[in-house]
């Protein structure tokens, strides 16, 4: 039986929405969260763009000291030779890609003022397909960018090239949030049925469905005879109305009626790692949880009506699907209320030995400390507000690599 893995595309979807962004260190955190909890990949970045380079080469060295460990860091750039070759100069070690062009008429004609046709589509995507190997790729997928607007034929014909040029997955990107749970089943299964690759299932929430059409294109992929990978973003951000949620899409794989009778994932995933996730993006983005947000919101367990206070109160299966602590949630929060030391670009010997010592990390003199506040001032440059805990703890840590990614050399 096929199964379901899932890839996180925060660090690149995420992060190329209007008005949001992250630093170079908060999506290194994602990434180690991500890591953390199992997931198969996450889609880190943008090789072609010079100011990630020294973010992509540092989280690449960590996977390469073992820090990252289970997680697969995949870069995204379009389906041309031009940008494989940037991608390799920029950043050598990549060995994953995603390559993404668009498959449907209206983007054909409509992006490229009428002067590409299908055939140089394809043309496109197999040359950047060859380049990629040539230059070491070790998978390969290609994106059919507003494949829900693209007649199946051709799509099958996209991907049936890819796959002569030995791709190893096919993306099906719902690039508007247009499709429905019931079309994109249909459309998945035939793709699996005919591509006979693995498909990745890329949903937008357009119109409020990306979770539903995220499940049902992974049934359908199953039922056609192929794993899925579905792609999802911590808190669903992502542009416009944002990507399917990650968290959501995990708890209605594992948790919705019936569904993992039959539909299961291909590798374990820490659910419990959930709130810590959710809570990390919500601050790094600078984005609230919405209250009625699925596991993570602030109401997802919480009462207030006589009839289901009481109904909790004696059974909480009574008014709740699943437990909060499957969320990791349950822990007590401690807020300051008093008198409080933060990091900052601007900040000092004795608030940093201050702040790190409540984390129980003791410098042994000032002259230890000093570089690793540096960093922590040159992360505050670019986070322009306080770090939590787990990155002061990851540049204290792994002072070396912080400094490789907080490295920005414009112009250069
Ligand atoms: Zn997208």
């Amino acid at each position: 039986m096929s199964k379901i893995y899932f890839i996180d595309v925060t660090n690149r979807d995420g992060v190329q929405t209007a008005r949001l962004g992250l630093s170079k260190l908060e999506k290194t955190m994602l990434n180690l969260y991500l890591n953390e909890m199992g997931i198969f990949q996450s889609e880190f970045g943008f090789p072609t763009t010079r100011h990630e380079s020294a973010y992509l080469q540092a989280n690449l060295e960590l996977a390469r000291m073992g820090v990252l460990r289970h997680l697969r860091l995949c870069g995204w750039i379009r389906a041309t030779v031009k940008d494989v070759e940037l991608a390799f100069e920029l950043v050598p070690d990549i060995k994953h890609l995603s390559l993404s062009i668009p498959t449907s008429d209206q983007m054909i004609y409509g992006k490229f003022a009428g002067l590409k046709s299908r055939d140089d589509i394809l043309a496109s995507m197999v040359d950047a397909v060859d380049a990629a190997r040539a230059h070491g790729a070790e998978s390969i997928c290609v994106n059919a960018e507003d494949a829900s607007r693209t007649d199946v034929d051709f799509l099958v014909r996209f991907a049936a090239e890819g796959k002569r040029h030995g791709v190893d997955r096919f993306r099906y990107c719902d690039t508007l949030g247009y499709e429905n749970p019931f079309t994109i089943y249909e459309t998945a299964k035939v793709l699996a049925e005919n591509v006979g690759m693995p498909l990745e299932m890329h949903c937008h929430g357009d119109l409020g469905m990306a979770e539903a059409n995220s499940l049902a294109g992974a049934r359908g992929t199953i039922d056609g005879g192929q794993d899925v990978y579905i792609n999802t973003t911590v808190n669903g951000i992502g542009e416009r109305a944002g990507n399917a949620d990650m968290v959501a899409v995990l708890l209605a794989v594992t948790k919705s009626k019936g569904f993992a009778d039959k539909y299961q994932l291909g590798r374990s995933i820490d659910l419990t790692m959930s709130w810590r996730i959710a809570r990390f993006a919500s601050y790094a983005f600078g984005v609230p949880i919405p209250v009625n947000q699925p596991g993570v919101g602030a109401n997802a367990f919480a009462h207030a009506s006589g009839i289901h206070a009481d109904g909790v109160l004696k059974d909480p299966q009574n008014y709740e699907l699943y437990h909060y602590d499957e969320l990791g949630r349950g822990e007590p929060e401690l807020v300051e209320t008093g008198s409080e030391i933060c990091s900052g670009e601007y900040g000092g010997i004795a608030g940093f030995k201050h702040i790190m010592g409540k984390m129980e990390v003791i410098f042994a003199d000032a002259e230890e400390a000093k570089p690793l506040l540096e960093l922590v001032r040159y992360a505050n440059v670019e986070a322009q507000k306080p770090l939590v805990e787990d990155e002061l703890l990851f540049i204290t840590r792994y002072p070396q690599i912080a400094k490789k990614l907080l490295t920005l050399k414009p112009l250069e």
